[in-house]
């Protein structure tokens, strides 16, 4: 090419910094920049094959689909060709000069500590290309899109800069020239290259070519009988389509006829990559027919909830030539997307009967996504429900129940399902809405994840009985039966008098103003003198708290309708009865105080500034010992 027309480029900030983590990353695992390639000039010869069952492509019609690979031992050279969908010269810019995830400092933080661990899992990050650099020094990539345009060399030693300029006289597809660096000239021996192509392309579904002799042997895995392959092959595979180093958690294969012909194998990995910080998920899964991939990485044929999936579903129903496009509205794709899901959640309900443990494990790391699925998926939610976990009073401590669990061992009389969210067990089991359920052994869950609150309050009801949070106002317990255990049913201290306790309710309603709808006596308080309750209908304390923070309390007008109920047989209770009257000024800080103590077991906000001022007011009159011996 004529200098004069070569441009010479900045890479993207955020570019520089994975080169830098990747050039300075550990090199024990430096084969991976060769699949990387391999996996890249894979994709680009799928997405020919696809377009070419789209239209018409008559340039370089003729040219085999195909990926060779060529060492020169003596030049210290290694050259990686496709004959794949090629790229123009925009596409070269946007594609090896900048990357997709841009901006986020998480992203990186994320990147540079997975390639400390192990530099394989940067292909997981979407920026395998720059692997090359690891063994590169310097690389050129020589391309010409399928659709005839002029060809294009871009070329960097992995510095600041990249060079892009007109390459005349290529074939469709690209190839990337790369001067070995010193320590790294075994990429250029057959041996070496042969080695890694077995390792990591056996999937590879197009000839993998190495020095003129094919090494991989074609083949799409999913299509064959579930009893002729192996686990190590059916491992291999997830690696393949997965990015991954590791073993999956689940597998299922299965295929079906009708309503559809269907072949799918999906992977539950073992990894949740978004609780590592890098942001929402793409989905994993490709879709195929009969062994073309029509969409990779597809959003139609599984709800966004299952994107943690991975693997391939084949469907030869599906029309060859659609467009990626039109797969959005197509009538096929969507009964494809319902009986995936279906098949799919029952596989998981089987699962947690087969091994607890795996399960738990399962839970641990992907139930995030089934609780979005129950919040976004009416079509599953109940289906969905089966797969749900909490804690709960009759569990272990760290184990949890499903919500069949808990309906197997309902009181008589009980029809409803409670539930009580709070930031730890302890926390849940020290506070007030428990206690009478204690007393009368009747279960309730611990939803100890914010989250959990809205996923119960879209569920609303399972198996036919309502699920209601411990918080509420309108909650009554089924009565003990007689026989009860007498111990439990045992009385607690002479409450106040019927009179005297309306009257002090009515009294601290006085003082607490608008913040509370009604003080009401309690029939639910055991220990604690009282309790904060909600009169909305749906909303939890837990509830409000994450839309208050998330600034979304104002549009729900919340914060308005709630009742304390105070606890006529505690002790504090009755003497802040007698102080009323003696001293009215200090009981009304008692007040205070009782209700910001009950707010913050809701687990709401209260003015700590308020409170602490309070608190020594109170703290000093202790100190000053009893108020009539003063
Ligand atoms: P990813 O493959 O995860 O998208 P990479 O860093 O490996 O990330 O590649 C970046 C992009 O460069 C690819 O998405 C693709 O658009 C383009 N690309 C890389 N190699 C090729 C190739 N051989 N042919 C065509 N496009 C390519
Ligand atoms: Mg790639």
């Amino acid at each position: 090419m004529t200098t004069a027309q070569v441009e010479t480029k900045q890479f993207q900030a955020e570019t520089r910094k994975v080169l830098d983590i990747v050039i300075n990353s550990l090199y024990t695992e430096r084969d991976i920049f060769v699949r990387e390639l391999v996996s890249n000039a894979a994709d680009a010869l799928e997405k020919f094959r696809h377009q070419s069952l789209i239209e018409k492509i008559e340039f370089d019609s003729h040219v085999p689909l195909e990926i060779v690979i060529d060492g020169d031992d003596k030049k210290h050279t290694l050259t990686i060709a496709d004959t794949g969908i090629g790229m123009t010269r925009e596409e070269l810019e946007t594609n090896l000069g900048t990357i997709a995830h841009s901006g986020s400092q998480h992203f990186f933080e994320q990147l540079a500590e997975a390639a400390k661990k192990d530099v394989n899992l940067i292909g997981q990050f979407g920026v395998g290309f720059y692997s090359v650099f690891m063994a590169a020094k310097s690389v050129r990539v020589q391309t010409r899109s399928w659709d005839g345009g002029e060809g294009w060399e871009w070329s960097s030693d992995g510095g600041g800069t990249y060079s892009i300029g007109p390459c005349p006289g290529l074939h469709r597809g690209t190839k990337i020239i790369i001067e070995l660096k010193d320590d790294a000239h075994t990429y250029a021996s057959k041996f070496t290259l042969e080695r890694i192509i077995q390792q990591y392309s056996t999937f590879v579904p197009f000839p993998v070519k190495v020095e003129g002799k094919k090494v991989n042997t074609v083949q799409a895995i999913w299509t064959r009988s579930k009893s002729e392959i192996t686990d190590e092959e059916y491992t291999e595979f997830y690696k393949f389509v997965a990015n991954a180093v590791d073993e999956p958690l689940y597998r299922l294969h299965f295929s079906a006829d009708a309503p559809l012909a269907i072949n799918a194998l999906l992977y539950v990995p073992k990894e949740n990559f978004e609780v590592l910080g890098m942001g929402r998920m793409q989905p994993g899964v490709n879709l195929y027919c009969q062994k073309v991939l029509i969409d990779q990485h597809s959003e139609n044929i599984l709800p966004e909830w299952l994107r943690f999936l991975k693997g391939v579903v084949d469907s030869e129903d599906l029309p060859l030539n659609i467009s990626r496009q039109s797969l959005q509205d197509n009538a096929l794709v969507v009964k494809l997307r319902k009986v995936l899901t279906k098949r799919v959640i029952k596989f998981f309900a089987e699962e947690a009967g087969r091994d607890a443990d795996a399960y738990r494990e399962f839970w641990q790391t992907f139930g995030i996504f089934i609780k979005e699925g129950v919040t976004s998926d009416f079509e599953h939610r109940t289906e969905l429900a089966k797969l749900l976990r909490f804690e709960s009073s009759a569990s272990e401590p760290g184990s949890m129940i499903s919500l069949d669990e808990y309906v197997g061992r309902m009181k008589d009389g009980q029809d409803k399902i409670y539930y009580i969210n709070g930031p730890s067990r302890v926390a849940v089991e020290y506070g007030p809405y428990v206690e009478l359920f204690k007393k009368r052994g009747i279960e309730i869950f611990y939803t100890l994840e914010p989250i959990d609150d809205f996923v119960l309050n879209h569920l609303g009801e399972y198996d036919g009985k309502k699920l209601v949070s411990a918080d509420r106002a309108d909650v009554s317990l089924p009565e003990p039966a007689a026989d009860a255990d007498p111990a439990a049913a045992q009385e607690t201290a002479e409450p106040l008098a019927a009179a005297v306790l309306t009257s002090l309710c009515r009294w601290m309603k006085e003082v607490l103003g608008d913040r509370i709808q009604e003080v009401k006596s309690s029939d639910r308080l055991v220990d604690s003198p009282a309790m904060i309750v909600n009169v909305d209908g749906y909303m939890t304390s837990s509830m409000e708290r994450i839309l208050k923070a998330s600034g979304q309390g104002e549009a729900f007008g919340m914060g308005s309708k709630k009742d304390m109920e105070i606890n006529g047989a505690s002790p504090l209770i009755k003497k802040l009865a007698a102080l009323r009257e003696a001293d009215p000024e200090f009981a009304k800080d008692l007040v205070e105080q009782l209700y910001d103590n009950a707010m913050i077991q809701a687990g709401l906000l209260v003015d700590p500034m308020v409170m602490v001022r309070r608190n020594y007011r109170i703290l000093e009159r202790i100190a000053d010992g009893p108020a009539d011996a003063a």
